[in-house]
């Protein structure tokens, strides 16, 4: 049996993998399916302290990587589908694999958030609709393309595709950006970027070949509707959870997020069960406050384990 299985290679899944590495617990970590988590998908992260020039999203993984391995972390691929979690054995379920540890760790982040309408699902991947400017934006080059959203990731998602568009029309379903006044500050201000306000999207449209062609689009103060054309859709707003095969053994919010102890942003009512970054923090999802969190739950786990002793 494991020490401690930690699940997520996100940062909150590194950095608990690094801690519980140094703390000689031999940990195991489970890479779902995003290895590496939300940030390989992001362009430039500037807030994440000790990059002053800022690094790629991947480079920060990447390094966050090489440091739980260099300690002694052992990373396998397995998406944990269900959970079984006693006192002093916890049994996670991936396909026909059974894994078992003493404590666990709960760092499966969380995943892009959809619009449920019309073509989204028919035209996802590549035929234009996409989650991910930095994995799919060179596809888009000299075309005219719609980001759907008025948070950080919209902003982020629409000033990078500013390399590569010749237009970018963000489309919000209110009046003003939910981002962060520099990156508001930042979008508005690009020429090659228009805000479309108070605007929902009803359908995305496909050409002849079955690709991407307009959005239909509603304004919701007016009622009146009309079409954008645009060869790309990219949807940032927000996300989901990862947090399904814990539904019935552990508390979860009204948005799917796993709820940690009370007076603690790690601890679950579960003995040697922690939750750290994205699946369990809806107010902050930050990469540091992510990792900050694995921290937590890796000294966590290894107070447990050796009171267990
Ligand atoms: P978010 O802040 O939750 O924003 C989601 C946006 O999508 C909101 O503007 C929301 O509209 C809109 N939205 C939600 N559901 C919708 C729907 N069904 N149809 C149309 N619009 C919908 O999510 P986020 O932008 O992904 O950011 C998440 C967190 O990560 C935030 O804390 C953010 O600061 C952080 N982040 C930071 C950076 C960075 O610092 N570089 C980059 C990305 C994200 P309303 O405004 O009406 O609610």
């Amino acid at each position: 049996m494991e020490n401690v299985i930690i699940l997520g290679t996100g940062c909150a899944g590194f950095t608990a993998g690094i801690y519980a590495a140094r703390a000689n617990l031999n940990p195991l970590i489970l890479e779902g399916k995003q290895p590496g988590g939300q940030l390989t998908t992001t362009s430039e992260v500037e807030n994440f302290p000790g990059f002053p020039e800022g690094i790629d999203g991947y480079s920060l993984m990447e390094h966050l990587r090489k440091q739980a391995l260099k300690f002694g972390a052992r990373v396998e691929n397995a998406f944990v589908d269900r959970v079984a979690l006693g006192e002093s054995e916890k049994s996670l379920f991936a396909g026909e694999k059974i894994y078992q540890a003493k404590s666990i760790i709960i760092a499966t982040g969380a995943a892009p958030r959809l619009l449920g309408v019309p073509g989204e699902k028919e035209l996802f991947g590549g035929k234009g609709v996409t989650t991910c400017a930095t994995c799919d934006g060179a596809f888009y080059r000299g075309m005219d393309v719609v980001v759907v959203g008025g948070g950080d990731s919209a902003c982020e998602e629409a000033l990078f595709l500013t390399r590569f568009c010749t237009k970018v029309t963000l489309i919000h379903r209110r009046n003003e950006l939910r981002a962060s006044k520099i990156m508001a500050e930042r979008t508005l201000a690009h020429e090659k970027i228009e805000p479309l306000w108070d605007s929902a999207v009803d359908e995305i449209l496909a050409d002849e070949d079955g690709k991407a062609r307009a959005v239909q689009v509603t304004n919701l103060k007016s009622g009146e509707t009309k079409e954008v054309e645009c060869k790309g859709v990219f949807i940032a707003i927000g996300h989901l959870p990862n947090t399904q095969p814990f539904k019935e053994v552990l508390p979860l919010d009204d948005n799917g997020y796993l709820i940690p102890e009370s007076g603690s942003s790690v601890k679950t009512a579960l003995p040697g069960v922690y939750v750290a970054g994205d699946c369990a923090d809806h107010v902050y999802r930050q990469a540091i406050t992510a990792a900050g969190m694995g921290c937590q739950a890796a000294i966590e786990a290894e107070r447990w384990l050796a009171d267990q002793a």
